[in-house]
């Protein structure tokens, strides 16, 4: 039975308190980078304040084995995704007409079942680098579980997201293996609220705890996947260093940013390399994109979709919002704030990202890299 009453079997709460209730199951948890700024709303904070340490010690009060980050594997998509970039963009300097741009970050799974039922004719655009969620659930089961000394079957992934549409990504048969999927399920930031509600944890007054490593290690870029513009800004800062070979000391992005709901941006990489980005939030938006550049009309190197307004600070899973607008930008903010705090705000300078390379996956883009990180899209019918 449910060990707080009234809670449901239409969500994930009841699965996941039954797991952490169960005995020899290893209950593993990875927090979305746009929860910690909207989840302490439900708890009297101030919409943007990051309270992912009183988060990570509430799940540990809740019995979760280890409290870890997608944000840690937002830095590993940033390696393969800026990698796959800069092989798409060398070649397509060199004059290679087989070479396909614009290149598509795709960590959001309503957008790419968008343009696998609407743009079946553009699939080849997209990465083929999974989702930070995804990434980490495999990295999880395939590699650290293996290195504790755990079977895969043992581990319960849990991802907690922002967002509904991530229920039908972890559900993809291309994200298991046989019947054990990478992450097993999803609970929202609004159901992370009700269990906390329910089983009384007094989350604003927790003295807050970090998360467990080596997979809850972060840089700034890795935050700020959680607003519009900021995948792309990521991709951005690894990019232009592997293109240039140099450090840029200019890492904000500004033309990226913006609440334009379909907006073009120029980077200057060098006297004569200049990027254009377009990075669209809602579907309505990226379907004007994606008809202006199958006509022909617009041309981009490189685009960022996501389908819901501000990115995932604004997903359906994330505390309802009376003024969303203000909401939205102060969820922004409190992601820009915590990449400003950071020591390291680069993707390829997170020293856990460089440790898995070195010891599992060789180098972005390996024979290694591509089996665990990678996949494919199909085209579906809508339905
Ligand atoms: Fe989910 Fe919305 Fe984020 Fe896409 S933009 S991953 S649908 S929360």
């Amino acid at each position: 039975a449910c060990p707080v009453g009234a809670i449901n079997e239409g969500d994930n709460t009841l699965k996941f308190l039954r797991d952490l209730a169960t005995p020899n199951k290893i209950v593993v948890t990875q927090m979305a980078p746009a929860v910690r700024v909207a989840l302490g709303e439900a708890f009297g904070f101030e919409a943007g304040t990051n309270i992912e340490k009183k988060i990570n010690e509430a799940l540990r009060m809740l019995g979760v084995d280890y409290v870890f980050d997608t944000a840690w594997a937002a830095d590993l998509t940033i390696m393969e995704e800026a990698t796959e970039f800069q092989e798409r963009l060398e070649k397509y300097f060199k004059g290679d007409d087989n070479v396909k741009l614009p290149i598509l970050t795709s960590c959001c799974p309503s957008w790419v079942k968008f343009i696998e039922q609407s743009y079946p004719d553009m699939l080849d655009v997209p990465s083929s680098v999974k989702s930070p969620m995804s990434i980490f659930s495999t990295v999880v089961k395939d590699i650290w579980a293996k290195e504790k000394g755990y079977a895969r079957n043992q581990i319960t992934a849990v991802a907690i997201m922002p967002c509904l549409a991530k229920k039908y990504e972890a559900a993809r048969d291309e994200f298991s293996r046989g019947d054990n999927y990478d992450t097993d399920y999803v609970i929202t930031t609004r159901e992370l609220i009700k269990i906390l509600k329910e089983t009384e944890i007094d989350v604003a007054n927790l003295e807050g705890e970090e998360f467990d490593n080596p997979l809850g290690e972060y840089s700034g870029a890795g935050i700020i996947f959680g607003r519009t513009g900021g995948v792309i800004e990521a991709a951005t800062r690894t990019a232009v260093e592997m293109l240039t070979g140099n450090r840029v000391d200019q890492i904000e992005f500004d033309v990226l940013r913006g609440w334009d709901g379909f907006r073009s941006a120029e980077v200057q990489v060098t006297e004569d390399v200049t990027l254009k980005i377009g990075i669209a939030h809602g579907l309505e938006e990226a379907a004007k994109m994606l008809d202006k550049i199958r006509a022909g009309e617009e041309f981009y190197h490189a685009i960022e979709i996501m389908a819901c307004k501000g990115g995932c600070i604004g997903g359906g899973g994330q505390p309802k919002a009376m003024k969303k607008k203000e909401v939205l930008e102060k969820r922004a903010e409190g992601l820009n704030n915590i990449d400003r705090s950071l020591e390291i705000r680069r993707s390829h300078e997170n020293p856990q990202v460089l440790a898995i390379y070195e010891k599992y996956l060789d180098y972005p883009m390996s024979r290694k890299a591509h089996e665990l990180l990678h996949t494919k899209y199909f085209p579906k019918i809508k339905g």
